[in-house]
């Protein structure tokens, strides 16, 4: 007799039981299901978005609205990696069609201040981070560091956001002549990633791009050229521009 375990995945965003057919990404036991990774708001292939300050553009495979955000929160918050790896797999097969990001010659991850990772035990944005450098072939170096602990930006006005990050990070490698592409989770107002590409800039850095998993759209982003390729229900909101064109 042959026994067979039908193997079955808890969602992350229904939280129902799904069988491994239904799941559209599976890491040990947890899952996305189809239905629900079909309701994640993607970014259209290779679009870039405008950045903040000394970045050039901002890439990100996911629009932060409703689905993303819920299991977004659960993994930063209640500290549940595993959905960490899952969105890191939805990242690594977006970022695997934009070989064009594979000129930078390496990924700075955003640091956590020491007292969030003792808290947390894990920084989201390293996972993303070693995803997104399978998907295009960049090494990922740990160059950024936290001069000091700021309030999470997450309970901040954009005003408060901007000071608060304000010399944050520091860099204490030579980059001269580098390339390097800051890998971060969300892409709100920019003031982070602008920031920290200040610090590779005084370390010699000569170009900065942006990767996130997830951008969130912005009012004053409105009345600024429509891209060439977008979901239509951003079509009317959002600003992305393309790289070469
Ligand atoms: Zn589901």
């Amino acid at each position: 007799m042959r026994i067979v375990f039908n193997r079955s995945y808890l969602c992350c965003g229904c939280k129902r039981r799904v069988a491994s057919a239904d799941a559209a990404i599976a890491y040990r036991g947890c899952c996305i299901c189809s239905d629900c990774y079909g309701r994640l708001d993607r970014v259209s292939p290779k679009s870039t978005f405008e950045a903040k300050g000394i970045v050039e553009f901002v890439s990100a495979a996911f629009y932060y609205t409703e689905m993303y955000r819920s299991i977004f929160l659960e993994y930063k918050f209640w500290d549940m990696e595993m959905y960490g790896h899952i969105i890191g797999i939805a990242l690594r097969e977006y970022f695997s069609s934009f070989s064009e990001l594979g000129v930078y010659d390496f990924i700075a991850p955003v640091p956590l201040s020491s007292r969030r990772m003792k808290q947390r035990g894990f920084n989201q944005t390293d996972i993303f981070a070693q995803y997104i450098s399978q998907a295009i072939d960049v090494p990922v170096r740990h160059c950024i560091k936290r001069v000091r602990d700021e309030m999470a930006q997450s309970t901040l006005s954009a005003v408060e956001r901007a000071v608060n990050v304000r010399k944050a990070f520091s860099c204490s490698e030579d980059l001269s002549g580098m390339k390097i592409l800051i890998v971060d989770d969300v892409f709100t107002t920019g003031n982070t990633m602008n920031e920290c590409a200040k610090a590779l800039c005084q370390a010699g850095a000569e170009k900065i791009g942006g990767a996130v998993a997830a951008y969130v759209y912005r009012k004053q982003n409105l009345n600024i050229p429509l891209p060439r390729v977008m979901s239509e229900k951003y079509r009317k909101h959002t600003v992305i521009y393309h790289k070469g064109t």
